[in-house]
């Protein structure tokens, strides 16, 4: 590239792992390039730089021979320096000796050279040696072996990379950075690591070597002129406008933004060394779409190099990585983000807190559908229980809400509205801390957050995105304010509305208990026809946001008691409210009571024991499509099937209201009725529920804990201990089970497609926004997936890497 490189030779990952071996190359040949340079440096050069690795060193030849000759020519002071740096290297790194037998010594002039030489020698009982390629074979040697140890492998494994990663190891010549003029050593990148916007940073230090400049203590300085303090751009303007031209260029050939490693000698500029910067997601998508604009990357690649999953945190308020904090609890990373507020331990605490206009982090044993009062006003959420799709998780990543579930090591104490966190600490009502959603971590007080960053670069990068992929992104979305996020982020329509959230506000809850008390169906009718109009209005609102993209309404789901209170004080209100005895109340609740809710009176059972609950909602559905006009074609969606005859009970019911709404307005409209596909019969016998259904969405949510009878609700409690036996490789209520639940999912697939050709597929779990479900559903021949709001950009981009 005519960079001003230093001679180089360059060992590649075989002769290295030969190295290892000891099996040294020939070192004549080695050095004979070098030619009369003697002071030599080694480099490592990995794959990735963030995987670690051995450090470079320095000075290797020096020896008292050289040592003479240096003294004439840059200074005794520089010359000791010089030869120190490398007899500490060489005794920490090759002679292995503990790096605190230095501590103590002056470190400086020739009076230091002198007492690290004899620390060595005593250390050693060897005098230190002087022959170049003796130092340079051990030099080469520790450097390959300190890369194949176990713990240097296990450590970059962890980060990712492959068991068998290979180090290159490059000798070059020194240059010193020491000595007479301008001399000195730093590093510079022309973007910021943080935001990826254009921005010439990194340090210099005069008279250093290597990386000095970086280190905290020290006198470096500024790249670029900067009002804090002086520059190289002031102090040699030559040197710094070639290092912005050669770090320029090497973006370009290497097509990489790059930091250059440099050093100056006597005003002279060599390239040292070029990395790969660095860099937070939010420079991620940066660096990768100006690389692209610039020609430099075609935009397949561009949209390969960032990772789906760090979209999620710039698309959220994030704790700041560099301040300080304070971890007190940890639990499951349920919903993104991070807040700052005051503890409350109800929904009434949160909704007076909000009152005050306090910020609030709802802390719950778990959370029930009272607690969205609160949720809605809070910051954040902190559950001692539950897993990845418990309650409180999925209203969390609904409503974009930080939150953080089963943090089974902090324990509640309501009756004194205390919470005792995994250290010890007791914390009160008031009392400030962070839920960070993204970790999973809670920490004390209130450190620096970092906004969320929807840049320009962002937005390009998911139009690419949408360019490439193949298979369709919905939104899992309940609320108009989830539509209007879901519709922000692009998502090609709702492949969820979950109505009973629909039910839970505080105005509604009260008709629906109405209607769940109804004695006789006369009563549980009239309770229905108040709740019409406000499902009604729901719809239309959603159908407006969605600009007709489609909008897949799921009929009502959970048992009923779920909206009944559970505590004596709910209940005195409730009794209050409807206006019957406390005792009554009491006892209904206990008859809607079931051992078993989960596998209970829900989903399309309720709409076969009760049919007037989806009469209405599909009346509401109709008469809103009418309302919003403009040729919307609703889907309705029938939860938790497990038979033929369910579909076709509930299927005629639909029709009849269908066409009563047809005769009453004397207008037409088109509607789309699909099955969820949530328990194992229902994929098993997709073959005779598909002549009835145009859908078939794959709800893994209740798939996954009916596939394996695990609990979704309480799963949480020893699911850390399962995946650390290995029992499971991950938490399959996270990541999709392939082997079993993905087996039923294919089955279900390919009965559903053989009975009807047309049927489209798709998935809605909350496995639908992770890249390796969408993997997965594409290769099943999915139409789209449906994930939450925020996860759109995710799913957008990982689809589109599948595509690329
Ligand atoms: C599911 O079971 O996967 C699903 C999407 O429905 P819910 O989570 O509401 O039960
Ligand atoms: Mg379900």
């Amino acid at each position: 590239m005519d960079l001003p490189v230093p001679c180089t030779v360059a060992l590649s990952f075989d002769q290295v792992h030969d190295i290892a071996g000891g099996d040294l190359p020939d070192m004549a040949a080695l050095l004979k390039p070098f030619g009369d340079q003697p002071l030599l440096c080694v480099r490592p050069s990995s794959e990735d730089p963030d995987w670690g690795g051995p450090g470079a060193v320095m000075n290797v030849g020096m020896n008292d021979a050289l040592y003479v000759d240096l003294c004439d020519r840059i200074g005794a002071d520089a010359a000791s320096a010089v030869y120190m740096r490398f007899v500490q290297g060489y005794a920490i790194n090759v002679a292995r000796l503990d790096p605190d037998m230095f501590d103590g010594l002056t470190l400086q002039g020739s009076e230091g050279l002198r007492q690290v030489l004899s620390a060595y020698e005593a250390e050693t009982d060897e005098a230190f040696p002087q022959d170049p390629v003796v130092q340079l074979s051990g030099v080469l040697q520790s450097m390959a072996r300190a890369w194949e140890g176990t713990t240097a492998r296990l450590l970059r494994q962890a980060k990712g990379a492959p068991a068998d990663a290979g180090l290159g190891l490059v000798v070059q010549a020194m240059a010193l950075g020491l000595g007479a003029g301008e001399c000195g050593s730093g590093v510079i990148q022309l973007v910021s690591s943080q935001t990826g916007m254009p921005m010439v940073t990194g340090r210099y230090r005069s008279q250093s070597q290597g990386r000095d400049a970086l280190q905290k203590e020290g006198t470096s300085i500024y790249l670029a002129k900067d009002p804090r303090g002086p520059s190289l751009e002031e102090l040699a303007p030559a040197a710094f406008a070639q290092l912005i031209d050669y770090t320029a260029m090497m973006r370009v050939r290497l097509r990489e933004e790059m930091q250059t490693e440099f050093t100056i000698e006597n005003g002279k500029v060599h390239v040292l060394d070029g990395v790969r910067i660095r860099r937070s997601p939010r420079a991620a998508v940066r660096i990768a779409v100006a690389l692209a604009e610039d020609g430099i990357i075609p935009k397949e690649e561009a949209i390969l190099r960032v990772e789906p999953r760090a979209l999620t945190e710039m698309l959220h308020r994030q704790v700041d990585p560099d301040a300080p904090r304070e971890v007190i609890a940890r639990g499951i990373a349920a919903s993104p983000g991070a807040a700052s507020g005051k503890i409350v331990f109800s929904s009434a605490a949160a909704q007076a807190a909000a009152s005050r206009d306090e910020r609030c982090v709802l802390i719950r044993r778990e959370t029930s559908p009272e607690d969205i009062r609160g949720m809605h006003v809070a910051v954040a959420v902190l559950t001692e229980r539950g897993g990845i799709t418990s309650h409180a998780a999925v209203i969390g990543r609904g409503l974009g809400l930080p939150c953080v579930v089963g943090a089974s090591d902090i324990s509640l104490n309501l009756r004194r509205n205390t919470v005792t966190m995994a250290d010890g600490r007791v914390l009160r009502e008031g009392d400030e801390i962070t839920v960070d959603g993204t970790s999973g971590v809670v920490l004390l007080g209130a450190p620096p957050l970092l906004e969320s960053a929807r840049d320009d670069a962002f937005q390009a990068l998911m139009t690419w995105a949408d360019d490439f992929r193949d298979i369709g992104v919905r939104a899992n979305a309940d609320t108009p304010a989830d539509a209007q996020i879901a519709r922000n982020f692009d998502a090609q329509g709702i492949g969820l509305c979950r109505t009973e959230h629909m039910f839970f506000d505080a105005g509604r809850l009260t008709v629906m208990r109405e209607m769940i008390f109804a004695a006789e169906p006369a009563d549980r009718r009239a309770a229905l026809e108040q709740l019409l109009p406000m499902q009604r209005a729901d719809f239309v609102e959603l159908f407006r946001i969605m600009e007709g993209h489609p909008v897949c309404i799921r009929l009502l789901d959970p048992p009923l008691h779920e909206f009944l209170p559970s505590d004596k004080e709910g209940i005195r209100s409730l009794a209050d409210a409807l206006d019957l005895p406390v005792s009554d109340v009491a006892h209904r609740i206990e008859e809607l009571g079931e051992h078993n809710p989960m596998l209970g009176l829900r989903g399309v059972r309720l709409g076969i024991t009760m049919p007037e609950i989806y009469d209405m909602q599909a009346r509401a559905i109709f008469e809103a499509v009418l309302e919003a006009g403009g040729g919307v074609v609703p889907e309705i969606m029938i939860p938790l099937v497990s038979a033929r005859r369910e579909v076709e009970l509930v299927k005629t019911r639909i029709e009849a209201v269908a066409a009563a709404v047809r005769t009453a307005s004397g207008r037409k409209f088109d509607y789309r009725l699909g099955v969820m596909v949530e328990t194992p019969r229902a994929a098993l016998r997709a073959g005779e529920i598909a002549p009835h259904a145009a859908f078939l969405s794959f709800g893994t949510n209740d798939l996954t804990q009916m596939t394996y009878g695990l609990s979704r609700d309480d799963a949480g409690r020893f699911m850390r201990t399962y995946v650390q036996q290995g029992v499971f490789p991950e938490d399959p209520f996270h990541i999709l089970d392939y082997d079993g639940v993905g087996e039923l999912l294919q089955i279900g697939a390919k009965r559903g497609r053989d009975a009807r050709k047309d049927l489209v597929l798709s998935i809605c779990g909350e496995h639908g926004g992770n890249p390796e479900s969408i993997e997965f559903c594409r290769r099943a021949g999915f139409d789209y997936v449906s994930c939450s709001p925020f996860r759109v950009p995710v799913a957008r981009l990982a689809a589109a890497q599948l595509a690329v």
